[in-house]
């Protein structure tokens, strides 16, 4: 494997939150091609215990979290021998979140990203974003805490992690519009009809990106671009009528800026994670990538279309959750996370998750009213109750 010196500068030390998911493993890639650049302090993971103690041994973390309780003598014994701490549960992955070190990793998948994400941001110097939900969930006090607390915050998301790149020399005043693209994930063209009978296996076999269940079932329903169009209000700063998607199949141009003048900037580049990470782990250098530049001859097509909300309504919840945002932001994605886990556990046809977002959204917008949570205690309880709301609608199914 190529690796790159790091020519005389002290390696930067990195927490990585979700180490063992597709994010944290592509993240410990790039590590490993660039040793002398990074010096891993935590890590946490959740199920996969073999994986974070592989991890650990293998980069020679400090500490070591599960968030899972149980798990802890599975992660002792697998520590045994090593200089490494470990710990196990809520309060371990919140330790972790909260060491000192130069770039925070946050790729938990989910709201149970959102605390150890909110104590990364007092502890991290670089806050590199990959969990969009924190931001759909809690984005007014996410961004209040990045900006009192001066971190830079860098998304990873490859479509943020764009815009970022061709925001960064521009003035507000001059962008029109951001347009984020979506591949349109494996069931572009089937009908409502078909969309009825669509397996688990097919929901689970994206065409472009290699990534975790649960945003692989979000990229199929489409739901992950109405979660990424909240993430860019939030990230960038922008109105409603600033946001806009088109399908393009073949997720090279992940990003659009138009700007007042005409101009259109982009950003490109093959599908693979490990390119907006290395942005966000370098920052404001580049890291060398094993990924090579886009080859446009090579390629000879790129293709647009526009969304079919009606076939994928889920990006019409979004969008009318888009004007709303903080109160309607945590019970979109609380009932989205449980209506997605039934369907990976067989427990509902794909085309229900929608149904029960929609129910669970009609069923608490009314009794919100005009509250407009901000604290982390109001979030979490919202988030809470449409978690609740959503497995008694799935009571009633089956
Ligand atoms: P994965 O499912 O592959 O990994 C999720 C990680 O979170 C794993 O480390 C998992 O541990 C851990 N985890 C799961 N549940 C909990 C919990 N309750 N508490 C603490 N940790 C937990 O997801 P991805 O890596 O694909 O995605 C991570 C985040 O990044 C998501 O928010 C996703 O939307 C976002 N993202 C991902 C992209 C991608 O290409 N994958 C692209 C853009 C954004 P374990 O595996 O040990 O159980
Ligand atoms: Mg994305």
């Amino acid at each position: 494997m190529p690796q790159e010196q790091n020519k005389g500068l002290q390696p930067k030390k990195i927490t990585i939150l979700g180490a063992t998911g597709t994010i944290g493993q592509n993240t410990l890639d790039l590590i490993e091609r660039n040793p002398s650049h990074f010096q891993v302090v935590a890590l946490t993971g959740n199920q996969n215990i073999p994986q974070l103690v592989y991890q650990a041994k293998k980069f020679k973390a400090q500490f070591v979290a599960t968030a899972d309780a149980d798990k802890y003598q599975d992660l002792k014994e697998g520590l045994a021998g090593c200089d490494i701490q470990c710990g196990a549960g809520k309060e371990a992955v919140l330790e972790a979140a909260s060491m000192q070190t130069d770039i925070c990793m946050a790729a938990i998948v989910g709201v149970a990203g959102l605390e150890p994400t909110l104590h990364a941001i007092k502890a991290c110097k670089t806050l590199a974003l990959a969990n969009k939900e924190c931001l759909v969930s809690a984005g007014k006090l996410f961004m209040q805490s990045v900006k009192e607390l001066n971190t830079v915050l860098i998304p990873v998301d490859s479509e943020h992690c764009g815009a970022y790149q061709c925001l960064a020399a521009e003035q507000p005043e001059n962008i029109q519009k951001l347009t984020l693209t979506a591949s349109g994930g494996p069931f572009r063209n089937l009908s409502e009809q078909e969309l009825q009978y669509v397996t688990k296996a097919q929901a689970l076999k994206h065409p472009n990106w290699e990534m975790g269940a649960k945003i692989t079932i979000d990229s199929a329903t489409l739901m992950n671009k109405g979660l990424e169009l909240i993430e860019a209000k939030y990230l960038f700063a922008l109105e409603v009528d600033q946001l806009d998607m088109v399908i393009h199949p073949q997720s090279i141009i992940h990003c659009l800026v138009s700007l007042k003048d005409g101009s259109v900037l982009a950003q490109m580049s093959e599908p693979d994670m490990r390119v907006p990470i290395s942005y966000s782990l370098g920052w404001p250098q580049r890291l060398q990538t094993p990924v090579a530049p886009v080859d446009l001859a090579d390629m000879g097509q790129l293709t647009f279309e526009k969304p079919d909300m009606e076939r994928f309504s889920c990006l019409a919840l979004a969008n009318h959750t888009l004007y709303n945002t903080q109160r309607l932001g945590p019970i979109l994605n609380a009932a989205n996370e449980i209506a997605v886990e039934a369907f990976l556990t067989d427990k509902i046809s794909f085309t229900a998750i929608v149904e029960i977002i929609e129910q669970v959204m009609e069923k608490m917008e009314s009794h919100l009213a005009n509250f407009n949570p901000m604290e982390l205690n109001d979030i979490l309880q919202i988030d809470e109750r449409a978690r609740y709301l959503a497995l008694e609608m799935l009571k009633l199914r089956v």
